[in-house]
């Protein structure tokens, strides 16, 4: 085998070009190093005082699975960094008002508010959090208004989201489904027929004691089958029927409850997020 023929200006030419190559290679890295990953550090300060506009060093976001959306059909499948409180096969993470393990039932993966055996607690508590619950009011359509497909899910076990039959059921408007029960009607009425699933997504601040004085007020965003209803709403205090409701000092953590009304509705993919500052 003959070797190519290469003049020596050609070689020479090579060179160059691969030299240059490599030069500009060699830039890039050392300009995105000293940049960190492409931010700056020579932009205005932000309010705070701690990090500047495109801050090379500010710390990335987490990466999380978002999940799989629910349908008709089938429950989705929770963010890879959601707490899940129900898959449908146990209720393990619950129990009731006395502590002891749940008397709802377990019903085709769903699990059913049972007449007569009280709210539901989480066993596992929670602050600030991203609240996912699914619900379907009972297909049989009885009773009405408060009487209907009458549930409630409770931040802290005190803060109760409302859930009940609202299809073509008048009610007082604070008493709707998705109401801050007693103090805010959602802003539509975004509800599915009886008998189909529908969900809460729930943005919930704490609210802020020292000792026993309140420093701030918990805040509630809710998003009823994806509309939203309640627009970052501050909660006045604890659910109270017929009263104004008035704040007592709690822990910084608190379960999630489930209401027994009476009325047999079903629940299924319930999961959390917690929010950390
Ligand atoms: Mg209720």
């Amino acid at each position: 085998m003959t070797r190519p023929d290469v003049s020596p200006h050609r070689a020479r030419r090579r060179l160059v070009t691969l030299a240059l190559a490599a030069g500009t290679v060699l830039a890039a890295a050392i300009g995105a190093w000293a940049q960190g990953d492409l931010g700056f550090t020579d932009t205005p300060l932000l309010p705070g005082g701690r990090w500047y506009v495109h801050d090379s060093r500010r710390p990335h976001p987490r990466v999380v699975d978002p999940g799989i959306a629910s349908s008709q059909a089938a429950p989705g499948r929770p963010p890879s960094d959601a707490v899940v409180l129900f898959d449908g096969t146990d209720l393990s993470n619950w129990r009731d008002g006395e502590g002891k393990p749940s008397k709802w039932r377990l019903e085709g993966g769903a699990l059913v508010s049972t007449g007569g055996a009280g709210q539901i607690v989480s066993v596992k508590e929670f602050g600030d959090c991203q609240l996912h619950v699914e619900f379907a009011t009972p297909v049989q359509v009885k009773g009405s208004s408060q009487g209907r497909g009458n549930s409630g899910v409770f931040l802290f076990n005190r803060y109760e989201v409302q859930v009940l039959d609202s299809f073509q059921n008048p009610t007082y408007a604070d008493g709707h489904a998705a109401a801050i029960y007693g103090q805010h009607p959602p802003l539509v009425n975004a509800s599915r027929k009886p008998g189909e699933w529908q969900m809460y997504d729930i943005i919930f601040t704490a609210p802020r004691f020292k000792g026993a004085e309140l420093v701030s007020p918990a805040y509630a965003t809710v998003f009823h089958n994806g509309v939203v209803v309640q627009n970052h709403v501050e909660i006045l205090g604890p659910t109270v029927y017929r009263q104004l409701p008035k704040y007592v000092a709690h822990g910084e953590r608190g379960p999630i409850g489930l209401q027994d009304h009476g009325n047999p509705v079903r629940f299924r993919n319930i999961w959390v997020r917690e929010l950390k500052d």
